[in-house]
Formats: C-alpha cells, structure tokens, sequence
C-alpha cells in the first residue's frame, strides 16, 4: 500500500489549490455557511502544508473531508446519508480516509467516531491539529480533536481559495459567537467570541487584491461585537466600524461586504463608515428572525421590533440606496398567530430585498430545546413559512422594480447561467445583475442600466461611461 504519509515533508505555498501533482490527494465536501467555507479553505492551505493536494474526483481521493453543518436536523441527516455512501466506497477501495470537520463533529464528537466510515473527527478549532492526527490516524488508531479554544483564529494561515471566480473572497475577521439565542447551536459549537488581529485581516485582504480578487466579504457570526484589544497595549483596540474602514483603505477598486450582522450591537459609526467608502457595498444583512417582540424575547435576541425598526431607519437615512436582508425563522415555540402576523407586518414595513426563510427546526441541548416545548405543529410552521416566502416574492419583485432604469456598477463574476453571450455579476447592493458580454471579463467593473427584472435577478445594458 502506497505510504501517503511519506510525502508530508512537502509544502505547497499558493492562494489557489495545487492540483495534478504527485503525492496523497484530499477530496473536500463543504456544507453549511460561508464560514464554513472558509473553514476548508483553511483545512486545504493546512494539508498543502503537509504534501497533500486537492482532488475535485471523489474517485481519485485518498483522504475525504466532509465539513459539516448542525443549524438543523436536515442539515445533519445529509451527512448520515453521505457516511453509507463513504461505507460502500470503503468497501471497494480500503484504505480511503474519512473524516468529519465543522459543527456536527463538534456537536456529536465520539458518536460520530463510532460510525465505521469515520476515521477522523475534528471541530472548527482544531485544524492546526489536521496532519498530526492524520500521522496517529496512519499509525493506526481513529482520531478525534474537539477542543473548542477562546485564542484561536487562524490569524497566520493563509487560506487556500477554493471558488470558482478568482472575484470574490472570504475573510474570516473573528470565530465563535457569546449571544446565546435561545434557538441555536452556534455557541456551543463554535465556542466563545474572539476577534482576529486587524492586521491579518488587512494583509490578507492586500493579498487578495494582489491576486486579482475584487472583493472580499467579511465574515463572522456576529460583526458587529467585532472587538480588538492589543495584548501588548490594552488601551489600543480597534472595533468592527475601525476594521471596515483599514479594509476600505486596502484599495478603492476592492469592494468590501461583510456578514452577518446583529441589530442589538450594530453601531451608527458602522453605518457612518459605509457611507464614507464607496467600495463598502451598499448592503447590510440584518437577521430579523421574528417581528413579534414576545417571539425576539423567547428568542433571546436582546432586541425589540421596534428598536430593529429604528435601526433599519438610521440605514436608510444615511444610505437611501442600501439594501437590506434578513433571516427568519417561522413556528418558533409557542409562536402566535398574531406573532406571527407581527413577522408579516415588519417584512413589509422595512421591505426586505431578499431573506433566508426557515421553519423552527428543535436544536438539541440549546435553551429552547430544554426549556420550551416545540409546540407549533408541523403543518402550521410550513403553512406559516409558506406565507412568509410568498410575500418575500412580492417584496424582493417590487424592490428589483424600483431599480428599473437606474444605473449600477456590476463586478462582473462570470457567465450567466442561461447563455454565454451573457455575463453576471452583482451590483453593490448585492443584486445579481445579467447584461450582454459585449469584451468584458470576469473580474471587471461595469456600469449596467436595467431594463428588466424578475424577484430574483435584473437584467440590463451596458451604459457607456
Ligand atoms: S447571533 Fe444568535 S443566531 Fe447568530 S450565531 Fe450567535 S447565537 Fe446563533
């Protein structure tokens, strides 16, 4: 059996995978959220450290990774289903590694190690740990690391991109999440908020500009709370409105997104810093979840609607053109129906661009799950979701109206989905933007009028400068 352990002397330093080289191959599946997909991009720059490689065909892997997803149940039956798939696939090729990353490794920890098809099971913050445990794997004996830490960032890593474009990036500016809604797993998975230093971030995004990317989308699962202190001078800290501004300053031509905000910590000076950069894209994404302040209070959002309400006022004066999306969670525990007409009444006064739309999906071992009974039946959730979704239709079709005849600079992503005569790319307010090719390429800047628009998508011409 070919030792695939012998090549870990090598070391392959690139912003992009190496592929097609000899030595041990790793297969990466992501799910989840962007921050996973940071995540494994930060696994693979680890492993080319190590000798290891990327391989797009699961067929030719010798390692597989599967980065995983716990926000709910559905997101964990997946991955049920993949590891039968990966047992069958060891049946016919032996010594083919598995290991599980992300959320529900941490979630689950031992449980998943005692499946079959598992040999590896390692959390968000143990990558660093990746070729050690690969070697003890190698040496013989399954292995497991899920240490959550309140240091760890991965500040030093460069990570290794894996999108398509070669346009758009992630950065992770900061892990871990102190909120405790009372719905989610995210605290007790990803650990204790820690702030990644500035400095990383702004050589990162320089690097990232040096590379060809266009734009960078700030990550963190709450960025507002973004908070810097420097361990050799406490009194130098540097909060989330700061970083938004040294990235801004990386370079005019890169534009600068971030996600996901928090409207209990969301500051003016964040809103106030937009309107100063024009390469700060006009869009803010800002979780609702409910418009009931009886369902924001069971949900330990630290929040009321109408102090959500003002916060989205203070947005849209300072930045008329901004647009703004949100998260909602339908059938929340013991959810009215005039709570949820509250959820209703809210999505049409602050008129939504877009929102991710979810029914209550029970998260073991969260405050919820232990202490509120799942109590709206399965049919009323989805029925409620299904009004919900309905009229985020209506909503996103008016607001993509509202854009018909104006002009918008795209960057430019790639070809549309439906002809290649076509390119896509999204405007600053985050809006997938299709115009004809015409000589442009991934990568550029142009300046659209639209014509035509459906809930989803603007169409338009190129306007020449
Ligand atoms: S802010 Fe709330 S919903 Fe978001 S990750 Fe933190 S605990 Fe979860």
């Amino acid at each position: 059996m070919r030792n695939i352990f012998e090549n870990m002397q090598t070391k392959y330093n690139s912003v992009r995978p190496v592929t097609g080289v000899a030595g041990p191959k790793v297969f990466i599946e992501t799910y989840g959220c962007q921050m996973n997909v940071n995540d494994s991009e930060v696994v693979l720059s680890v492993l080319q450290q190590h000798g290891w490689s990327l391989t797009e065909e699961i067929s030719e892997a010798d390692l597989i990774f599967i980065n995983t997803c716990s926000i709910r149940d559905n997101a964990e039956q997946r991955i049920w289903g993949r590891l039968d798939v990966f047992k069958q696939m060891r049946k016919r090729r032996p010594s083919l590694i598995v290991g599980i990353l992300g959320c529900m490794a941490e979630r689950l920890k031992e449980e998943l190690l005692s499946h079959t098809a598992v040999d590896i099971v390692a959390g968000p913050d143990s990558y660093r740990d990746l070729p050690m445990l690969l070697r003890e794997f190698g040496a013989g004996s399954k292995q497991i690391n899920v240490l959550l830490s309140h240091e760890e960032t991965y500040a030093d890593i460069s990570p290794v991109r894996m999108d398509k474009n070669g346009v758009s990036a992630f950065i992770s500016i900061m892990r871990g999440c102190n909120n405790m809604c009372t719905y989610c797993v995210v605290p007790y998975v990803r650990g204790a908020e820690r702030s990644r230093e500035p400095e990383s971030i702004v050589r990162e995004a320089k690097e990232l500009f040096a590379n060809g990317y266009r734009e960078v989308t700030l990550l963190g699962q709450n960025v507002d709370s973004y908070h810097w202190v420097n361990p050799d001078n406490p009194t130098h800290t540097v909060n989330f409105a700061q970083l938004l501004e040294l990235v801004a300053l990386v370079n005019p031509l890169l534009r600068v997104r971030f996600s996901t905000s928090h409207p209990k910590d969301m500051e003016e000076s964040v809103i106030y810093t937009m309107a100063m950069y024009p390469n700060i894209c006009r869009h803010i994404h800002l979780p609702v979840q409910s418009g009931s302040n009886a369902m924001l209070s069971k949900m330990n959002r630290k929040y009321t609607r109408e102090e959500y309400l003002s916060k989205v006022a203070k947005i849209k004066e300072v930045i008329p053109e901004c647009s703004i999306t949100t998260d909602i969670i339908a059938g929340f525990c013991g959810e009215s129906e005039q709570d949820h007409q509250d959820t209703l009444s809210i999505m049409r006064m602050v008129g939504y661009d877009m929102a991710f739309m979810f029914q209550y999906s029970e998260r073991p071992n969260t405050k919820a799950a232990r202490h509120f009974p799942d109590d709206v039946p399965d049919e009323i959730k989805s029925a409620r979701l299904n009004e919900i979704i309905e009229l985020q239709q209506e909503l996103s079709l008016a607001q993509n109206q509202k854009d018909l005849g104006k002009v918008f600079e795209v960057l430019v992503e790639g070809y549309s989905k439906k002809s290649k005569e076509e390119l896509q790319g999204r405007s600053s307010q985050n809006k997938v933007c299709v115009f004809p090719a015409g000589n442009h390429k991934v990568g550029d800047y142009v300046k659209v009028r639209i014509t035509s628009c459906t809930s989803a998508t603007l169409k338009g011409v190129e306007v020449e400068d």
